[in-house]
Formats: structure tokens, sequence, C-alpha cells
């Protein structure tokens, strides 16, 4: 588990190493899944990272049943802030709304998109599931007491 970890963290690292003009003004549209029609597709790893994320800001729990009426993402905060930033998923750092510059186009990441998918499989993972689902399991998964790096 500790090295799918550090290789998600990787893949994240590389992505912030390839400039891509972006605009984002943090107007939250994108983590309202049901104003966007698309609630973020998380793979195995990815659910890992943003679990102890989660864990790490001292939440135990997240409710994939519990959904706001404009389908809110479990971490986003009353104060519009994403409540797992550092550990945010992929999809959240590429896939930007119209208004901040659109989409990271898929072929730019491509090989970082494998990365995550080579994880998934090395945790025997069954592709990417959607973000309320993915981190209410990763969050079963992990030890009770870990810790954040
Ligand atoms: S993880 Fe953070 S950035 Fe991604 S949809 Fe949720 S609140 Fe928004």
């Amino acid at each position: 588990m500790r090295e799918a970890v550090e290789e998600v963290r990787a893949v994240y690292r590389d992505l912030e190493e390839r400039p891509a003009e972006r605009d984002c003004r943090a107007r939250t549209e994108c983590c309202r899944f049901r104003l966007t029609g698309r609630t973020p597709q998380l793979t195995g790893g990815e659910a890992l990272v943003a679990a102890m994320g989660w864990r790490a800001a001292g939440r135990k729990s997240i409710d994939p049943a519990a959904a706001a009426p404009d389908g809110a993402c479990p971490f986003l905060a009353d104060s519009g802030r994403c409540g797992i930033y550092r550990d945010r998923p992929f999809g959240c750092r590429t896939h930007f709304c119209a208004a901040a510059g659109g989409m990271i186009e898929r072929h730019r990441v491509i090989d970082l998109i494998r990365r995550l998918e080579a994880v998934d499989e090395s945790l025997r993972g069954d592709g990417p599931k959607p973000l309320p689902q993915a981190v209410a399991e990763a969050l079963e998964r992990l030890p009770k007491r870990s810790g954040r790096r």
C-alpha cells in the first residue's frame, strides 16, 4: 500500500511540473457533481491518497449516500474550499471548467493516467469508481492509525 501511495503522489508531482495555462478562480462548480453531470472516477491509489488526506484532517468517514441537493463533493467545505486539497484526485487537477480554461487534454497526461491504472492493478483494484464510493472503500482499507506521510 505504501508504494502505491508514493507512486500516486509522484504522479501528482509530475503533473504539477507540466505547465498548463489555466485560471482556476475556485468557483467550485466542478465540485458539485449534479451541476457538472459528472462524478470524478478514482482509481484505487487516488482513493487511498484522498482517504489519507481526509483522515489527516481528523475525519473518519464519508457517507456516499448522503448527497447534497447539488451533489456537492463530500470533501467540499462550507467555505468553498477542498478539504483534501493537497491530496485531491487526478481529475480534480486536470478537469478545469470552461471558465478556467477547460480540461487538460488527455494526450498530454495519458502516461500519468497509465501509471495510476498500474497502481490500481497493483492494489488488485477493478478500475475507477465514483469518488464517494471509492473513498469510502479506501477509508475502510486504511489502517486505523494511518499517518499522513
Ligand atoms: S476532491 Fe476537492 S477539488 Fe475534487 S471535487 Fe472534491 S472538493 Fe472539489
